[in-house]
């Protein structure tokens, strides 16, 4: 009798052990899901940085567009630049045209940074023929050439900072190893072939197959994917308001606000973002 007793206690005991455990394991089991399939609360989403934009913004940025009847904007101070002659130690990769080659400091960065990742493509005979050119270089150029060949001076993207002339040293750009390089790849570094041969009735300009133009990231990746010069891009955003893109698994949002005065912007606390003029009336807003 008290043998029965005790397997009656000890099973009992064996009943409520398991029942607990098994409760345990429905809440470890439902637990991560449940909570996976929360949604963050209202005010952490809700909670948003203004970003205060005033109309000399619409001139300041890399998208800006430069070109008949888009002046390169003045700025406040001198572009700070780097003469490359005088700095051999940088020509890793590619060369110089003439010894009085400058670039703006981010370009210079931005550029070689391109060129270390050609070189690890074995492409290494770039060949810088044009940099930055103040408005008197500018002015001297196209008293030479003619508009057929410059920009008149104050219309020319190379007195903006943002673009340059890359040649090869193993012939023309549009059939050297470096033209098909750049053509292929530039737009991972920010950079655009900005007049193509197919879109010269859009941008004005004929075929440059040297002419680079830094936008930077995501934009170039969009202008690449679209097939779109820079006129088309932007003409494209400020028509649809909005662009998006995902690269290396970063969503970037990308939108277009026209500033009359003042504008405010609002940015998802926590964001990254970057703004740019377009140098016509508005500013593009990136977040990521
Ligand atoms: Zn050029």
């Amino acid at each position: 009798m008290r043998k029965i007793q005790l397997l009656l206690i000890f099973a009992a005991v064996i009943g409520c052990a398991a029942y607990v455990m098994m409760q345990r394991e429905t809440i470890t089991d439902d637990g991560p899901s449940s909570q996976a399939e929360l949604q963050p609360p209202q005010a952490e989403t809700a909670k948003l940085s203004e970003l205060v934009v005033e109309r000399r913004q619409v001139h300041r940025g890399e998208l800006l567009l430069i070109g008949p009847g888009h002046p390169v904007p003045e700025v406040d101070q001198a572009v700070e630049t780097v003469n490359l002659y005088a700095n051999q130690q940088l020509l890793d990769g590619f060369g110089i045209m003439d010894s009085d080659i400058e670039l703006p400091t981010e370009l210079l960065e931005r550029f070689t940074t391109m060129v270390g990742a050609a070189k690890l493509d074995g492409i290494t005979n770039f060949l810088v023929t044009s940099g930055y050119r103040g408005k008197a270089l500018q002015a001297e150029l196209y008293a030479t050439n003619g508009p057929e060949y410059a920009h008149p001076p104050g219309f020319s993207e190379h007195e903006s900072g943002l673009a340059l002339d890359i040649g090869s040293k193993q012939g023309k750009m549009e059939s050297a190893e470096e033209g098909r390089w750049l053509e292929q790849h530039a737009w991972r570094y920010g950079f655009i072939l900005r007049y193509p041969p197919d879109k010269t009735e859009v941008t004005g300009v004929p075929y440059e197959p040297w002419h680079y133009r830094y936008v930077g990231l995501p934009h170039s990746a969009i202008m690449k994917q679209q097939g779109l010069v820079l006129e088309e891009y932007l003409a494209q955003l400020q028509e649809q308001g909005r662009a998006e893109i995902e690269l290396d698994g970063t969503r970037y949002e990308v939108s277009y606000h026209p500033v009359e005065d003042v504008t405010r912007l609002t940015i998802p606390e926590g964001a990254s973002y970057t703004l740019s003029g377009d140098n016509v009336g508005g500013v593009i807003l990136t977040t990521w």
